[in-house]
């Protein structure tokens, strides 16, 4: 089968590790339990930032935000591992910026994520994710953000959601809480 994920936030913990970076900077003392509350992906409001400070905040750490220790989700690249030995076709579908998809992609599989670089989507806005999983066939594709698999409702593609805080709202999208969950939806179903 083809799969395929989002990176930030779906299998890598960057809004997290971003708040972590934000407090240094800013020399705060956020707590992790106000991060674990947001209802928005935007992360700058506990910082007592307006969202023009908050977009110029992520601007200007996104070299750091990116390409220092941020932290796959546990068993993230296990999983990821699991279906490559399986035989089965790993997409990788992100909109980061084009300029940073060659980086992107080499931190990736310097982690362990099984990576085929004709495999590998980057520089596209969210709402054309959809188009390019579509053109792939995809048959599951997994995100953290609610609109982009809404999108995909009407498709054969099985979307799956990878839990966050500000996506507990949307009720009618099977969830991936911890990624070990994936391999057992996967054996029901199929
Ligand atoms: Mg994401």
């Amino acid at each position: 089968m083809k799969f395929g994920f989002d990176i930030d936030d779906t299998l890598i913990n960057l809004r997290e590790h971003a708040f972590t970076i934000y407090n240094k900077k800013l020399g705060k003392n956020v707590p992790l339990e106000v991060f674990k509350k947001l209802k928005r992906v935007e992360i700058h409001e506990p910082f007592g930032l307006t969202d023009q400070q908050g977009s110029k905040m992520w601007k200007d750490s996104l070299e750091e935000i990116y390409y220092t220790d941020c932290p796959p989700f546990p068993d993230a690249i296990e999983t990821l591992q699991e279906l490559n030995r399986q035989g089965h076709e790993i997409y990788y579908i992100t909109a980061r910026p084009k300029e940073h998809g060659v980086r992107t992609k080499e931190w990736l599989k310097q982690r362990g994520f099984p990576i085929k670089d004709e495999h590998f989507y980057y520089g596209m806005e969210d709402h054309e994710k959809a188009k390019i999983i579509r053109e792939l066939k995809l048959d599951y594709f997994v995100d953290d953000k609610p609109a982009i698999l809404n999108t995909l409702s009407e498709d054969t593609v099985k979307v799956l959601m990878k839990d966050q805080s500000y996506n507990r709202h949307v009720k009618d999208i099977p969830r991936i809480i911890h990624w070990k969950e994936l391999i057992e939806i996967l054996t029901k179903e199929n």
